[in-house]
């Protein structure tokens, strides 16, 4: 055979190199080659190849393989095998490229080709492989879905669990990039291509993003993708990028849940405090761009309180959700109607239309949010009325600031209601300073018992019968070192809001126990003074406090001494505190005396759980007295059902001789009013109990 010579090249080269017959006889080897094959030179190889054709292979239709490519084709690429290093019978994994020799006329000389050891990087891909199968389980076994996306073929594989988590069978979806980018949610997808394009330039060192992405079905889910580019070109341009999608809808749906609760009520679902706080914000942003007005309302049930107690608390809440469907009904889309808690709700009014029409539209809106919430309202059974006050701020006339927005509409409400409810009322700079007058009386009031600043006044209460006055109610007096004498109406609500009604009342309470020693020595063994005791006195907690009937045990006083002048609205209510506390007081002997009767919700119902020794008719009713009037028969019904559940009645506020004409025929007890007596000093008044009819003689 005749062998065309190889260049010096042949020899040199760094893979093996060899010719061989076709029937497998090698007829020359290269240096690589015949190391790779384990032989120390190019003659022993020859000398023990002469069958490497069949003994070669691993897998021993290899040959033929080879052999048959090489005829039909007269080449061989890229042909890889496992192999035995000939002589040490070591397996490696070899890449053969080979051709044929022909002669002119086209028979088949020799076979040449190239021998390349691929052992070391064919295992490392093995490893590779091995490790990756192992990371997609092992983040599959987290439940996680797995992806692997080849940027630059614009291939993306995704694993079954991750198409199980959005309803998808293995296979059912393209492996292209748009399978998910093409299902994820529109508003989501800027964000995502902003995070992802972060990683791609290298700014961040993972890639994280939360979005939503269709299932099958159609609904949204959320997930939390995560990845890294694994591998880029030499421009660093990314090539793979492999991450993980993580279910996180339960996740989303909490933190959905935690918000909605954190801005909107649950009962009403309207937003609430926080919610108001934050959308009025962007309002007044707008409404200062344009050059519109708008309004701040504060709106308070009148007398809710009293559904909620002789209802109950089902039916107050019914009442609240069918207020707030009414009050949003009447409110224009655009403005936001929050509940800040209790029954108070608040309403942002921006002036629509031409700016300059707010105050004229606005007027007809308040007037209709009366009007609805004091029609009839359906609770179970029960038909129920109650009415609302309006306190309205106005941005940004009254105020700009939300804060100050607020704490006017509120000195506005409070204006409203002390204005008699049913109302609204607009915040004004007098309003102000009665608020600021409300907060200055609070500072001083701090420092009047200490300062003596306090007396006890008190008024008679006449019997009507015989004249006498063996009774006399304690009205306390401030005298202020400025102001001089401020009123209990002003300085009791500020003392009632800070606790310090507390104190001040058992200072009374005291001053109250004292007298009445006194009196009982002085005029008459069976005196009876009776002191006002507000609600709050009754709710606050008497740490440290000695109760009023042992006050009394320490004076030396029988409890039927001192009576105690409630109001109707602590009958209503119904906690197990104040019902105790109101036990005691009767256990020990104090009598109770109903103040202000006719005023509050009706409550006759209440009268008869407690035994309620005086009835105090309002001055309001007594004040309109006159013959045949309307309140002469309802002073008269007061008095004939008192005197059925055993009370006796007290007139209050009896100013002229014709009053006290007509509640003497109409049966009633005792009479108070100026004119017997305004409240007095104590001096001044045991004069004027001296000087007073005797037992036994009467008015005709
Ligand atoms: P009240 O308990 O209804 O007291 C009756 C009020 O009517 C007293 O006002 C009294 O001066 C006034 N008055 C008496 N006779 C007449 C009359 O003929 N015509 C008119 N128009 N008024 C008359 P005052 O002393 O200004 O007290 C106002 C309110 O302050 C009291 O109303 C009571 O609710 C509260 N108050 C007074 N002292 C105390 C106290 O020591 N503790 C508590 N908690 N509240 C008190
Ligand atoms: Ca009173
Ligand atoms: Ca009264």
């Amino acid at each position: 055979m005749d062998a065309a010579p190889l260049s010096s090249l042949f020899e040199f080269l760094p893979i093996g190199a060899y010719r061989s017959s076709p029937g497998g006889v090698q007829l020359r080897a290269n240096r690589t080659l015949v190391k790779m094959n384990g032989y120390a030179s190019e003659a022993e190889m020859l000398a023990q190849t002469h069958h490497l054709d069949t003994s070669w292979y691993v897998e021993p239709g290899r040959r033929q393989q080879f052999k048959a490519l090489m005829e039909r084709d007269g080449h061989v690429v890229n042909f890889d095998s496992e192999v035995y290093r000939h002589k040490t019978r070591e397996r490696i994994w070899v890449r053969e490229h080979a051709h044929v020799v022909r002669d002119a006329a086209g028979g088949i000389l020799f076979f040449e080709g190239t021998v390349q050891d691929i052992t070391e990087s064919r295992n490392a891909q093995q490893t590779l492989m091995e490790s990756e199968a192992r990371w997609r389980l092992a983040l599959e076994a987290t439940g996680d879905g797995v992806w692997d996306w080849h940027v630059q073929a614009s291939k993306e594989y995704c694993t079954d669990g991750l198409l199980r988590m959005f309803g998808y069978g293995p296979g059912e979806l393209a492996d292209s990039p748009d399978t998910l980018d093409g299902r994820t949610h529109p508003d989501d997808l800027g964000q995502l291509e902003r995070d992802r394009n972060a990683h791609f330039s290298g700014a961040v060192a993972t890639y994280t993003n939360e979005h939503r992405v269709q299932c099958k079905d159609g609904s949204w889910k959320w997930v939390l993708s995560r990845g890294m580019v694994v591998s880029r070109d030499d421009l660093g341009r990314p090539l793979r990028m492999i991450g993980t999608h993580t279910d996180i809808s339960a996740r989303k749906a909490a933190e959905a849940l935690v918000w909605q609760q954190a801005n909107f009520d649950a009962l009403t679902g309207l937003p609430n405090r926080r919610m108001m706080r934050h959308r009025l914000d962007t309002d007044l942003l707008r409404c200062a761009q344009e050059g519109r007005k708008l309004a701040v309302l504060f709106i308070d049930l009148d007398h809710f309180k009293e559904v909620n107690d002789t209802l109950g608390h089902d039916s107050g809440d019914r009442l609240l959700v069918l207020a707030a469907q009414r009050i949003s009904a009447c409110v224009g889309t655009g403005n936001t109607v929050a509940r800040l808690g209790g029954d108070e709700f608040t309403v942002t009014l921006c002036e629509a239309g031409r700016p300059g029409t707010a105050v004229h539209n606005l007027h007809r809106q308040l007037q209709a949010i009366l009007d609805v919430l004091s029609q009839e309202f359906q609770l179970g059974g029960e038909r129920v009325f109650v009415s609302a006050s309006i306190g309205v701020a106005m941005f940004p006339d009254d105020a700009t600031a939300v804060e100050d927005l607020f704490k006017h509409a509120d000195q506005a409400l409070y204006s409203a209601k002390g204005a008699g409810r049913n109302r609204f009322c607009f915040f004004t700079p007098e309003l102000q300073q009665a608020a600021i007058t409300r907060a200055r009386l609070d500072h001083d009031l701090r420092g009047a018992l200490a300062a003596g600043q306090f007396e006890v006044f008190y008024q008679p209460i006449i019997n009507l019968r015989t004249g006498a006055v063996r009774k006399a109610e304690a009205l306390l007096r401030w005298h202020h070192p400025s102001r001089g004498d401020v009123s209990p109406s002003q300085f009791i609500p500020v003392a009632e809001s800070s606790g310090m009604i507390m104190d001040i009342g058992d200072w009374v309470f005291r001053a109250a126990a004292a007298q009445v020693a006194q009196w009982r020595r002085t005029l008459d063994p069976n005196f009876q003074i009776s002191v006002n005791k507000s609600p709050v006195q009754f709710h606050q907690k008497a740490a440290g406090r000695s109760s009023w009937p042992h006050l009394l045990a320490e004076f030396g006083l029988p409890g039927s001494s001192i009576a105690l002048e409630i109001t109707e609205g602590l009958l209503l209510d119904t906690s197990a505190d104040v019902a105790a506390h109101l036990r005691g007081l009767g256990d020990a002997g104090l009598e109770l005396s109903l103040d202000d009767f006719g005023t509050g919700y009706s409550s006759l119902l209440y009268l008869q759980k407690l035994d309620i020794d005086f009835l105090k008719i309002d001055k309001s009713f007594v004040c309109h007295l006159k013959a045949g009037g309307t309140e002469l028969a309802m002073c008269k019904a007061i008095i004939v059902m008192a005197h059925e559940l055993g009370m006796r009645v007290v007139a209050e506020g009896v100013e002229t001789p014709l009053q006290r004409d007509l509640l003497v025929a109409a049966g009633c007890d005792y009479a108070q009013g100026y004119l017997f007596a305004h409240p007095m000093n104590a001096t001044a008044f045991e004069v004027f109990a001296q000087a007073q009819a005797p037992e036994g003689s009467s008015w005709h």
